[in-house]
């Protein structure tokens, strides 16, 4: 119990100092690391506290038992004394009695015959007594239980007191430790508050130092500005003063606004008069820049010569063989690319044309040369394209190539196509392609179901002096696509048609006919441009082979048209009144092309090898021939009331062609007249073009 009384003494200290502890004003560091761990400490205490309270609850319940459990054995113990002085009590009782009951027996014994009597008393008197010892034996023994009983209980009790104290001791020791951790705690929290105390005033201190700088600035600062306002002052008030003037100016604002507004609005109405009339003036030189354009381009190609005659040396080749006959007898000028060599019978013949191309000249290259000539069908000019030479000189390779390599055809029409695309924004154009040929003076229609039918030459019936081909097939062609498929068509009836096509081509002509309409969309300006492009027969004489029967017959034809060709360029370049254009089907087909303001271009083919140079220098002498010819300077195809008779004027050409000039074979209506300066009628579609073959 005085054990208890110091436990319970020693909490209620305990409980007396965590008030205390408790009481303390909390630690003013909110943000430092402390706070977490005495918030950890705080909740360990709370728990502390708890289970001191829990402790402390077990205390009272084993007081209690501890308090019950000494008055029981307190009462049992008062008890087995009464017990004790009872049994004492009778057992002097009964020694008493024995004592006098042996007295009794000596005085009996003196007493001799009433002594049996006596001892007969005695003895039932002994027996008596002797009942009533072992009665109190009896209860001795039991009582004699009792006390072992409650001496058994008193040790549990000890027991219990035992494991009581071991508790108590073990709840001390708990007590110890929370008191100790509490100890720690305590100081920890102490120690912080310590710090944190010092870090305050070390940053006062710091804040108070920088407060100091910081001020001194601003005074520096306050004592600038001070100065400043004094030098303001006198500003202020002009600014007042303008501020002023401002607001009477302002008043006045919307009217002055106003008037602003009108004069503006007049200005701008007149800008844009004048931006009218200046993109009216703009649109007029764009027109007349146009003009002049084709004018520089038609110049420069005039300047070049209306016929342009060009040589092209084909490379010497397997099927010429070996042996001096192979050899070669072409050379060239280094210095200068229109110059021609030929050693003739050990002679040397020099020729000079517009250019030679030496054998090494690439398709690419040649067409470089005829690439001006076609775009001026675009313009609406009528070109001309011969290649002329001996059979296997190369005309066909020069005009129509091979598939890897194409020749002028296929890049004529390439070149038509891209340019077109590029004018596409302003102008629209249809190209049309015809193929056909002339063989022993027949005009026939490559393209054609019939290829066989023989076509006419013909006037146009409307009295315009034009010719026309009835039945003559013309292709829309829009891409690269539809030229192959039309060259092919033509191929393949031609094929068809003659056994020996080589041959056969060598002693015709073959035509592919390229027209160009187009519209300006702006202007409803329409040109017409005709490209014809020629391979010629074989130039080769006929007295040297000595042919007979057909064979003579197709030499004459091929004669007489080539020479009518030459007749015709020899009119021209004389400017003679009559061109004989009729006297082949070839000159009388092209009078169009070849009259006036057209531009011909004169490929002649050479073949390099010595058993070639007879052939070779009359070609060339044909080509020197042509190329002295000069044609009219261009005019154009065109069929619009809107040139003035100004432009007219100076398209006007230098030399004058008299004789009615008409385009060959396009449908009645469709051509234009080549009469130059003359306004052309309306353009009208030839309504002959059919659809592509597949
Ligand atoms: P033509 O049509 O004048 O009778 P070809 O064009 O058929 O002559 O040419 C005869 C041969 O010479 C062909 O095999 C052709 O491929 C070849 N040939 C002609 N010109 C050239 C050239 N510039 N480069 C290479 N081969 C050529
Ligand atoms: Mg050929």
């Amino acid at each position: 119990m005085v054990e208890n009384e110091r436990l319970r003494q020693e909490m209620r200290r305990c409980e007396a100092e965590l008030q205390e502890l408790r009481a303390k004003p909390a630690a003013p560091c909110t943000g430092c690391e402390h706070s977490q761990e005495s918030a950890q400490l705080r909740d360990r205490l709370s728990q502390l506290q708890l289970e001191v309270a829990e402790n402390k609850g077990l205390l009272s319940e084993l007081n209690l038992e501890v308090q019950q459990k000494t008055d029981r054995l307190a009462e049992v113990e008062l008890r087995l004394k009464d017990c004790l002085a009872e049994k004492a009590q009778e057992e002097e009782r009964l020694s008493r009695r024995l004592r006098d009951s042996h007295e009794t027996i000596a005085s009996l014994r003196a007493q001799s015959p009433p002594i049996k009597y006596v001892i007969k008393t005695v003895e039932v008197e002994s027996s008596k007594t002797k009942q009533a010892l072992s009665e109190s034996q009896a209860r001795n023994q039991h009582l004699q239980e009792q006390v072992a009983m409650q001496r058994q209980v008193l040790k549990e009790m000890e027991q219990q007191l035992q494991s009581s104290h071991q508790l108590t001791a073990q709840l001390r020791a708990q007590i110890a430790m929370y008191e100790s951790e509490l100890e720690r705690a305590h100081g920890q929290m102490l120690e912080e508050m310590q710090s944190l105390e010092e870090d305050k005033n070390r940053a006062i201190e710091e804040a108070f130092a920088r407060a100091q700088v910081e001020m001194k600035a601003v005074h520096e600062n306050l004592a600038g500005v001070r100065t400043n306002l004094l030098t303001l002052q006198p500003a202020l008030r002009t600014l007042t003063n303008d501020y002023n003037g401002l607001k009477r100016q302002v008043r006045g604002f919307p009217l002055l606004l106003q008037e602003a507004l009108k004069s503006v609005k007049a200005e701008i109405g007149q800008a844009i008069e004048e931006v009218n009339s200046n993109n009216q003036e703009l649109l007029r030189k764009y027109r007349r820049e146009l003009q002049l354009r084709k004018k520089c381009h038609n110049e420069l190609v005039r300047l070049k010569g209306n016929i342009r005659v060009i040589a092209r040396v084909r490379p010497v080749t397997k099927e010429d063989g070996e042996g001096p006959e192979a050899t070669n007898a072409v050379t060239f000028d280094p210095d200068d690319d229109s110059i021609i060599h030929l050693q003739h019978k050990g002679k040397p013949v020099s020729f000079e044309l517009d250019k030679v191309f030496s054998s090494q000249a690439s398709q690419q290259d040649v067409f470089q040369e005829v690439q001006a000539l076609i775009t001026s069908c675009i313009d609406g000019f009528n070109v001309c394209i011969f290649a002329y030479g001996q059979t296997g000189a190369g005309k066909t390779y020069t005009m129509e190539g091979t598939p890897e390599n194409p020749g002028i055809n296929q890049r004529a029409l390439r070149l038509l196509f891209s340019e077109v695309q590029e004018k596409a924004s302003d102008w629209e154009y249809t190209i049309t392609v015809s193929a056909a040929e002339i063989y022993n003076e027949v005009l026939r229609d490559l393209l054609g179901q019939e290829p066989q039918e023989k076509l006419e030459i013909r006037l146009c019936p409307d009295g315009s002096g034009q010719l026309y081909v009835p039945g003559l097939t013309e292709f829309q062609v829009q891409s690269v696509e539809d030229i192959n498929k039309v060259f092919e068509f033509g191929h393949t009836n031609r094929t068809t048609e003659f056994t020996n096509l080589n041959e056969h081509s060598s002693r015709s002509h073959a035509l592919l006919i390229v027209t160009v309409r187009g519209v300006d969309c702006s202007t409803g300006l329409r040109t017409t441009g005709k490209l014809n492009l020629v391979d010629l027969a074989g130039s080769e004489r006929v007295g040297k082979s000595g042919a007979e029967g057909s064979r003579l017959r197709e030499a004459q034809h091929i004669n007489k048209s080539l020479s009518a060709l030459g007749d015709v360029i020899a009119a021209l370049r004389s400017r003679q009144g009559h061109v004989p254009f009729r006297n082949s089907k070839l000159t009388y087909l092209l009078q169009d092309s070849l009259s006036g303001d057209s531009k011909t271009l004169m490929v002649v083919q050479v073949s390099p090898v010595e058993k070639n140079t007879s052939e070779t220098l009359y070609s060339l002498k044909f080509a020197e021939r042509v190329r002295s010819v000069e044609l009219g300077p261009g005019s154009r195809r065109t069929e619009l009331g809107s040139w003035s008779s100004q432009e007219h004027l100076e398209w006007e050409p230098a030399c004058q062609t008299p004789q009615p000039s008409a385009r060959a074979h396009s449908a009645p209506g469709s051509g234009t007249t080549s009469r130059p300066g003359s306004i052309r009628r309306k353009l009208q579609p030839s309504g002959k073009s059919r659809p592509l073959p597949m």
